[in-house]
């Protein structure tokens, strides 16, 4: 029996109960902590069966330290159980689409509230992606366990907890004609942003001009949201992504269908500015201590993971476009975000 300290787990274990055959329940992998013990990595699936339906992914857990990130797609994951058992609307939309939740993909780097896995490997840095013009330590290394962002001894070879998420989401990706993943952090900045590939490098991805469709939709739904958007090579860029990784793997596998690998990095720069005593607590500085703080972020989501199932449910508006309307995504996407290049 695994350890009941991971109330995240008890909980996708307990919407898995509840929702019986409306759910797929599956053990992507097992790792073990420093002391031996055994932690899963489970992924929770919803709605269509269909290989070839549109797939929405929620991804978090990755950095052991943003524990938050867990609990938001937990969050996310009650509600949307919950809503599935009386909502109509909700019922409809994933008789079309699929979504998937891996909310806690390196368990034992929360357990003991490290970055990194047991192993001292950032698994943020352990694909063999290669970035160009990465700074040093920050953008990934092979020095030593011992420092921050280290990539894992030999090129090529991933953890078992990053092989498990490659492996689960390229899965995913086979048939699809539709995808889109959000992977849940915290740490960075002020204000919650939406991240788009690449890591690796400043250039463009293939996807840009669909990007910028489904962000135009999002923009004119909600024009009062709070989210700053921009592929994160804006910020910086690293070796060994995951999510280059597994974008490009898919590229590369076929290219008649529309990926959209995104990342939610929540500012908490922010909630140590406002409690600057979290800078010290037990649980670090990267997860807001204060309980209606937690309540709010925890909240504070709904609105983009809502106006993303229906973008997947009515995914033809962003993205089957036709040649005029990409060229034109793509001319004011390079003019919003890639003004400097
Ligand atoms: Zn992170």
């Amino acid at each position: 029996m695994y350890p009941h300290k991971l109330y995240e787990i008890d909980q996708l274990l307990a919407r898995a109960q509840e929702l019986g055959s409306l759910a797929r329940l599956e053990t992507l992998a097992t790792v073990k902590d420093t002391k031996g013990e055994e932690f899963p990595i489970h992924k929770l699936t919803l709605g269509s069966e269909d290989p070839a339906a549109p797939v929405l992914g929620f991804i978090g857990g990755v950095h052991g330290l943003e524990r938050i990130g867990s609990q938001v797609c937990i969050a996310y994951l009650n509600s949307i159980a919950k809503t599935l058992l009386w909502d109509e609307i909700t019922q409809q939309a994933l008789k079309k689409i699929r979504i998937f939740f891996i909310p806690m993909v390196n368990p034992t780097g929360v357990v003991h509230l490290t970055r990194s896995n047991a192993q001292g490997v950032d698994l943020m840095r352990n694909s063999p992606t290669e970035g160009t013009n990465t700074n040093f330590l920050l953008g990934g290394h092979r020095i030593s366990p011992r420092l921050p962002w280290y990539r894992g001894p030999n090129i090529g070879e991933m953890e078992i907890e990053s092989k498990a998420l490659v492996e689960s989401v390229l899965k995913e990706l086979e048939r699809s004609v539709c995808a889109v993943t959000i992977d849940v952090h915290s740490g960075f900045g002020m204000q919650d942003q939406l991240w788009l590939p690449y890591a690796k490098t400043k250039r463009p991805f293939p996807h840009l001009a669909k990007a910028h469709a489904l962000f135009d939709l999002f923009d004119h739904t909600y024009p009062y949201h709070f989210y700053k958007i921009e592929p994160q090579a804006t910020n910086y860029t690293t070796h060994g992504d995951l999510w280059d990784y597994i974008y490009d793997e898919s590229m590369a596998r076929r290219n008649d269908f529309t990926y959209l690998p995104l990342a939610l990095e929540m500012g908490s720069w922010n909630w140590i500015k406002k409690n600057p005593l979290q800078l010290f607590s037990s649980t670090g500085p990267f997860n807001p201590i204060k309980k209606h703080r937690e309540r709010r972020i925890l909240r504070r989501h709904n609105t983009f993971f809502e106006f993303l199932i229906k973008a997947m449910s009515s995914s033809s508006v962003w993205d089957n476009l036709n040649e005029d309307q990409i060229n034109k995504h793509e001319l004011r996407a390079k003019e919003r975000w890639y003004q400097n290049d």
